[in-house]
């Protein structure tokens, strides 16, 4: 399951985590993993990461796959659902744990903050029937490198700088980082464009890939969205959800933000279909049109617009 299909060298993925419904934010996520898909005659592919239950909102699943598909964001094949993933994540844990590559570990949050956050030393736990966590040991010097679509050449030691990444969560839960790899990997994706709030857990995921031998996909992380206060947009700080009006508009503002040339026409949303304005988008798209940072301001409009 390593190799993407000769037929379709591009596979990306626009992978939500059902906590609440699209906002501006994860609405140019997904039309940036979108674009760069169909500009290079790719799959895409949605995969709902729905294994954090205690995070999730009720029905919101359904309603970011309605979203997309107002908004004319049509996917590839079926929706996979990472709450139905469970063997395969079990099947992997377990043959890490067989390598001996996983250790217990109860450390508690106040412990773990006294060590700068970093955990990166094996507990030895004598009773591990405890509710524990299972973290995979790094090795003492584990630098990834690695060359990001948008924000160039990174590098980091995932030992020093993260720490042994924790694969299931004291609550028994599967933790992010190891489901995504094993998605990823079994859903062949070639390509992962997403926010750059999650490049800091890029080389983890490229180190656990090298464990398990599959190939790494090509990472882009795009700049989050923040509000004018700088803090990323999200239910949290009250992001209302995309206006379901104006989905013209909202993807046309998206675009826009993501540096696309679009002509800023009041009037857009009475001429084009999403249909048409995502055509002329995955034509005009290029990555050299991102700009190459980390967070970028959306104002006002952009944040929500409940009045257009
Ligand atoms: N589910 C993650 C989120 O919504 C994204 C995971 C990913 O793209 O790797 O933040």
């Amino acid at each position: 399951m390593t190799t993407p299909a000769s037929d379709s060298p591009y596979i990306g993925r626009f992978a939500p985590s059902p906590t609440g419904p699209l906002h501006f934010g994860s609405l140019v996520s997904a039309l940036a993993s979108y674009l760069d898909a169909k500009s290079h005659n790719g799959i895409w592919l949605v995969r709902m990461e729905d294994i954090d239950p205690p995070r999730e909102m009720p029905g919101a699943s359904d309603y970011i796959l309605r979203q997309l598909q107002l908004h004319g964001l049509h996917w590839d094949g079926q929706v996979l659902y990472q709450s139905q993933r469970s063997d395969a994540y079990l099947s992997t844990l377990q043959q890490l744990q067989d390598r001996g590559l996983t250790y217990y570990c109860q450390c508690s949050r106040q412990q773990l903050k006294k060590r700068g956050g970093i955990h990166n030393y094996r507990c030895q736990l004598e009773n591990p029937a405890e509710p524990t966590a299972l973290r995979l040991a790094l090795p003492d010097r584990c630098n990834i490198e690695f060359n990001d679509l948008f924000q160039g050449p990174q590098i980091q030691d995932v030992k020093q700088q993260v720490g042994d990444l924790v694969l299931r969560r004291k609550d028994g839960l599967f933790a992010y980082q190891l489901a995504v790899v094993v998605d990823d990997a079994f859903q062949q994706i070639t390509h992962i464009i997403r926010g750059s709030d999650l490049l800091e857990t890029t080389p983890g995921q490229i180190y656990l890939q090298q464990q398990l031998n599959y190939t790494s996909p090509q990472y882009g992380h795009i700049p989050v969205a923040t509000n004018l206060a700088g803090q990323k947009l999200s239910k949290q700080n009250l992001t209302p959800p995309i206006n379901h009006e104006t989905p013209v508009k909202n993807l046309a503002r998206a675009m826009s933000w993501l540096g696309l040339p679009v002509i800023k026409d009041a009037n857009i949303a009475s001429h084009t279909s999403c249909d048409e304005l995502l055509a002329w988008a995955a034509a005009h798209w290029q990555r050299k049109l991102v700009p190459p940072e980390m967070e970028r301001v959306a104002s006002d409009g952009y944040q929500g617009d409940t009045t257009a």
